[in-house]
């Protein structure tokens, strides 16, 4: 759902008013109807409502009907203003319990918002007035702003229906939450909807269980995926990946365990900041542990296991593992939400003057991977607030040379890139990198963080030319940041079909009946010789089924195989998306495979 802190835009307005227009339908359809809130959302708007008879999908098209009907006359929306009391009485007076309730709190504490920062300005002794808002029959108490009149509002659907707590408390009454998408015109919501229909297509939940990556199991619980050999698959792919980047700029591999003593976070500070996401293990003696939830504590020790000198800078530490954060299990969802995160993490431990160098390193890392998904990035400097230096921690001279040094990056690689003053962490600037997909969404993606907090919390120095201990910087840079969330993504960017270099199963054979599967499975064998992920579907079935499923699980090359691919006949390779089947001989077919599946190509 938007947030509501932003201004209200021309579009929000035509949206809010089309709010209105449903509850002014509603009324006339069902009267009696008691109206609760109509707030804007994301492409659209809701309102709660408590009808006589109770609502449902069916209804739409009659309320749909009415809502035009209305539109066509051109209904003015008139501000009026109303003395408290006046207003108060005059929707008691209406049967409208909900906007009563809303009067007497704005006549109490000056808002109806239940949240207490509002509340400042309020002055008990002012006369107060309410603003109500007609549209023909209907009378709403709103503070606008509005279309000029009902004739003016743009093209809507009413698209969901859900139940809500008035005033989001489950003691309240339960009221109907009434959904709708509206835009300025009809073309622009068709190609929402034809968008959505797109989106819902490629929703990784559905996509992931047909293509068999991964599954849920009820008795392991909601939020933690089991990977099964596919998804496993899928995952050493882009670990090897993102790997045989970072080994070219000299990364060492380590190893952590998942559980440490309380101490490590009491020391970095995250045992009192993020205590509730943490979870928490009590060993047979009574310690306390915690399932880790980020790497980088235990990264430090090993750094800090030997009085570094300059001369060993920098030292780049990289390790493909789980981290846990206890989450509501309402906020779960598919990949996108999930309680075991798999993170290619990795943390550069350097001086401040070698800050460029290596998030150059970084950057051109991601640029590299990114680019093979055919992703385009915006990176945005995330600096600090300069009008409030006291947020941040560090040296002001250190930031200022981090700053520049990200700055210097970001001038360089000659992109465009947004500037996002006071987006900074407390503990270093970064540079987020912002990612669209196939369908036009922005996901945000990696980061270099750079990091003055945790070298301090930890002591983290080396020796440097004068033989002083100086401080170093710490640089967090994972490239896909979590497993889970980038699969997510990338799923449905590509509709859950995968090039050829990232698709766990790259070749299929499917034998026409049993009699060719030894033969088929010798195919198999020597595909596997040459390095490419091929598998042979033995199922009873018919060829036909064969076929189709290797079209639901996006298979991107199949063969089917019989007594003429036995006898050495060419080979029919059907290529996932394309029409006309490729012809080769098995030679050149494992030529070609090889090739294809080496270039890392969207
Ligand atoms: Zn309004
Ligand atoms: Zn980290």
């Amino acid at each position: 759902m938007a947030k509501h802190i932003h201004e209200f835009t021309e579009i929000d307005a035509m949206r809010h008013s089309t709010a209105h227009l449903l509850a002014a339908a509603l009324n006339e359809l069902y009267p009696g109807t008691q109206f609760g809130v109509g707030p804007v959302i994301e492409n659209g708007f809701y309102y709660d409502v408590k009808t006589p008879k109770t609502l449902s999908a069916e209804d739409f098209e009659m309320i749909e009907n009415k809502m035009r009907e209305l539109a066509g006359r051109k209904l003015p929306f008139t501000r009026r203003e109303m003395p408290i009391d006046e207003a108060i009485e005059f929707f008691a007076g209406r049967g409208q319990t909900y906007k009563v309730e809303l009067l007497r709190d704005l006549k109490t504490r000056g808002t109806t918002n239940l949240k207490e920062e509002e509340l400042q300005d309020f002055d008990p002794e002012k006369p107060l007035v309410a603003s109500v808002y007609e549209t023909g029959e209907f009378v709403d108490l709103c503070r606008g702003p509005h279309v000029t009149d009902t004739g003016k509002i743009g093209a809507f659907k009413l698209n969901k229906i859900a139940g809500a707590y008035w005033r989001g408390n489950s003691e309240n009454d339960q009221l109907t939450r009434v959904y709708g998408l509206a835009f300025a015109t009809q073309t622009e919501l068709d190609e929402f909807l034809r968008w959505q229909e797109e989106a819902e297509k490629r929703d990784h939940r559905k996509l992931g269980k047909e293509m068999g990556l991964f599954v849920f199991s009820d008795l392991v619980g909601p939020g933690l995926p089991l990977w099964t050999p596919k998804g496993t698959m899928l995952r050493e792919t882009l670990n090897d990946f993102v790997w045989s980047l970072r080994k070219a700029y000299d990364y060492q591999r380590v190893t952590i365990p998942h559980i440490t003593k309380k101490d490590l976070y009491e020391t970095s500070g995250h045992w009192a900041k993020y205590a509730e996401d943490l979870f928490k293990i009590k060993t047979r003696e009574d310690h306390l542990f915690a399932m880790k939830p980020m790497n980088c504590p235990h990264h430090t020790q090993i750094y800090a296991s030997e009085q570094r000198s300059y001369r060993d800078l920098p030292i780049r530490y990289a390790e493909t593992t789980m981290v846990y954060r206890d989450e509501q299990s309402g906020e779960l969802s598919g990949l996108s939400r999930v309680l075991s995160i798999t993170q290619d993490d990795a943390h550069v431990f350097c001086r401040v003057s070698q800050i460029g160098q290596e998030a150059e390193i970084v950057w051109n890392i991601i640029q590299t991977f990114y680019n093979a998904f055919g992703f385009t990035l915006v990176p945005r400097l995330s600096r600090r607030d300069s009008a409030a230096p006291e947020k941040y921690l560090g040296a002001a001279e250190d930031w200022d040379k981090a700053e520049q040094a990200l700055r210097d990056i970001l001038s360089e690689k000659k992109v465009e890139w947004t500037d996002g003053p006071g987006e900074a962490a407390f503990y270093g600037p970064k540079i987020d990198f912002m990612a669209k997909d196939s369908l036009g969404r922005s996901w945000q993606v990696a980061t270099i963080q750079l990091d003055f907090n945790q070298p301090k919390s930890f002591g983290l120095t080396c020796v440097n030319e004068q033989s002083e201990k100086e401080q170093i910087v710490m640089i967090h840079c994972a490239i896909m940041g979590s497993f889970e969330r980038f699969i997510s993504i990338a799923i449905e960017h590509f509709a859950g079909a995968f090039p050829i270099w990232l698709a766990p199963v790259q070749v299929r054979l499917l034998p026409v009946s049993d009699a060719f599967a030894d033969a088929a499975m010798l195919f198999v064998r020597r595909l596997r010789a040459a390095g490419i992920r091929a598998e042979m579907d033995a199922d009873a079935g018919t060829i036909g089924a064969k076929v189709r499923k290797s079209e639901t699980e996006k298979i991107p090359l199949s063969i089917v195989f019989g007594q003429k691919e036995v006898d050495g006949g060419a080979l029919q390779i059907r290529v996932r998306g394309v029409k006309e089947p490729l012809i080769l001989s098995a030679d050149e077919f494992i030529e070609y495979a090889v090739k294809v599946s080496s270039e890392r190509s969207a």
